[in-house]
């Protein structure tokens, strides 16, 4: 079904192989609760073990439901194969393990989510996984830092708190001269940014945001663009190309073309090895919600993007506010990237500086009634947070300022509510940081 349509709005629907139930020709994706599954015969069950047969054999491993769902959102991203775990953090940790151990380094871009830095700083450094941060905004930052032991280069489409858009292109070209993948984060623009379309070989996203779209389940997921020949450089992908012990010596460079005859060695060894052993599964209750998200996900962003539009005009304008942050608000190199990867729309994402720092931005949050106040982006309501002392606590204070987080910077997550709504309760809450401030010199 997928080769023949092409819009994102139909995929969101139809893209995957799951037409109807065959057991029932039920048309929603049924839930599959069940642990495990019955062997036809011995045969069958040895040939599964040892991958001569792909099929069911046990829910940490693979669920139907979980499989309708990687194989839509593997279709909507434009790739070959996914593999849905239970949450963003699990996809993003799992994309580097799937290309690194202990010994090995990656480069990361310096633009990232908070939770990323801590996993690479520290958690994955603890493994013996080193990671070495280059700065986006030049592109030959990252070829600077490459060496023998390098397996990786991961970035965000679209990072906050600066909402530059990272330049895909330029460093998966980069990448690529040394049979080094590109991994995305799209969490922050699906449908309006196609990674894979500009040379990256490997999507992460968080389901939890707007895939899943209702604040309701968590969930994450890997997406495999087929486009990324492991085998190229034995030496550069080891874990593709030496005999894996944990799995009876599998080669899985070479294995897994011969077995599927598609190009999905990322995507299998990250199923067959590190959930198998880390065991970080989706529930196929959370892959359900998942799908009904991903299936209004085109109509939603839609509207997501417009009313960003919308927000950022009116914060323009308001004098209590000291600057706004959304990518078509910069100019020179970082605009030209918005034009060129983004299509459709900006994102939802629109960060502001309110007058008067610390004790401004928080008076603002506070005063707000229709946003919520929440550690949460792509919501269908509209969300606010001020990172320094949330999502971002965490980081020391150089990190804090290297990842582009000021003391007075509030992230609004602007929801699907109607625009006039959101920019009215934004009004109010200005117009009690201007009163207060008037109260304060009086
Ligand atoms: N990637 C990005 C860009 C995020 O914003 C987040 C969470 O905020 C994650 C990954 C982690 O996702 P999850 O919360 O589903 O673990």
């Amino acid at each position: 079904m997928t080769k023949e349509i092409k819009h994102p709005e139909t995929i969101a629907l139809h893209g995957g192989e799951y037409r109807s139930d065959p057991a029932t020709t039920a048309v929603a994706v049924p839930i599959y609760r069940t642990t495990s599954y019955q062997f036809k015969n011995t045969d069958t069950a040895a040939n599964l073990f040892a991958l001569k047969e792909f099929g069911n054999i046990y829910t940490r491993i693979m669920n139907p439901t979980c499989d309708a769902l990687e194989k839509r959102v593997a279709a909507f991203e434009g790739g070959l194969a996914a593999l849905a775990v239970s949450s963003g953090q699990s996809a993003s940790a799992f994309s580097i393990l799937n290309v690194a151990q202990a010994g090995d380094n990656f480069i990361s871009s310096t633009d990232l989510y908070g939770g990323t830095v801590n996993l690479f700083n520290h958690t994955l450094k603890k493994q013996g996984i080193e990671v070495r941060y280059a700065d986006p905004l030049d592109p030959k930052n990252f070829k600077k830092l490459i060496d023998d032991k390098t397996r990786a280069i991961y970035s965000e489409t679209l990072p906050n708190p600066y909402l530059r858009p990272f330049p895909i292109k330029e460093v998966s070209d980069i990448g690529r001269k040394y049979n080094i993948p590109l991994i995305v984060d799209n969490t922050a623009a699906p449908i309006i940014c196609k990674p894979f379309e500009h040379g990256a070989a490997v999507i992460v996203n968080s389901l939890t945001k707007y895939i899943g779209g209702h604040g309701t389940v968590i969930g994450g997921i890997i997406v495999d663009g087929g486009n990324f020949d492991w085998t190229a450089d034995p030496k550069r992908q080891p874990l593709y190309n030496e005999p894996d012990p944990s799995y009876g010596g599998a080669v899985w460079g070479k294995v897994v073309p011969e077995l599927t005859g598609a190009n999905v060695a990322f995507a299998v060894r990250a199923r067959v090895v590190l959930l198998r052993d880390l065991g970080s599964c989706l529930s196929p209750d959370n892959a359900f919600q998942h799908i009904q998200g991903l299936e209004t996900l085109p109509l939603r962003f839609k509207q997501h993007c417009s009313n960003a539009e919308k927000v950022v005009n009116f914060l323009q304008t308001h004098k209590n506010v000291e600057k706004v942050i959304y990518p078509t608000l910069y100019k020179g190199e970082v605009a030209n990237r918005a034009k060129k990867y983004f299509k459709g729309g900006n994102g939802a994402l629109v960060g502001v500086e309110i007058k008067g720092g610390v004790e401004a931005g928080k008076k603002f949050i506070d005063s707000l009634k229709l946003h919520y106040h929440v550690a949460n982006i792509g919501d269908a309501r509209s969300l606010a947070i001020h990172p320094a002392t949330t999502t971002h606590s965490q980081l020391t204070e150089k990190e804090l300022l290297a990842a582009g987080v000021t003391p007075g910077y509030v992230r609004l997550s602007v929801g699907i509510e109607h625009p006039d709504d959101i920019i009215a309760d934004l009004e109010q809450a200005l117009d009690v940081v201007g009163r207060s401030k008037l109260k304060a010199v009086s």
